[in-house]
């Protein structure tokens, strides 16, 4: 068995890592949820300019696809944290063997080491 997980105190600086991001992220999404607030629109009339009407459907459209993209992000990163407190995390998700190191500074809530990645990327 090669289970190793990183080291206690590396683990304590990369769980304060990820809850600064998530507390960063929840402040982004609901910015962007405000943003993409059909609410917030109404009252600027755009009806009259079919071109304003439909630069600020493209801005709604795009605050709300950057919203589910953070949400995603949340959701890995409160996986992680939850794989932390389970004592799982940095282990590949797949194979169970300790997903690289600098794959985990890139990617703090990676959960399947290299190998694995590649060959669900290339669906083998
Ligand atoms: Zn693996």
């Amino acid at each position: 068995m090669a289970r190793k997980q990183p080291a206690q105190k590396q683990l304590r600086a990369r769980r304060e890592e990820l809850e600064a991001e998530r507390a960063q992220l929840v402040a982004q999404v609901a910015e962007l949820d405000a943003e993409a607030d059909v609410n917030n629109w109404r009252e600027g009339g755009f009806d009259d300019d079919p071109a304003d009407a439909g630069s600020a459907s493209f801005e709604r459209e795009t605050a709300q696809s950057l919203s589910n993209h953070a949400r995603g992000l949340l959701t890995q990163i409160d996986d992680a944290l939850r794989r932390m407190d389970a004592g799982t995390y940095g282990l590949c998700e797949r194979c169970g063997e300790a997903i690289e190191p600098e794959r985990l500074e890139a990617i703090p809530y990676a959960t399947l080491c290299m190998d694995c990645k590649r060959r669900e990327e290339t669906g083998r």
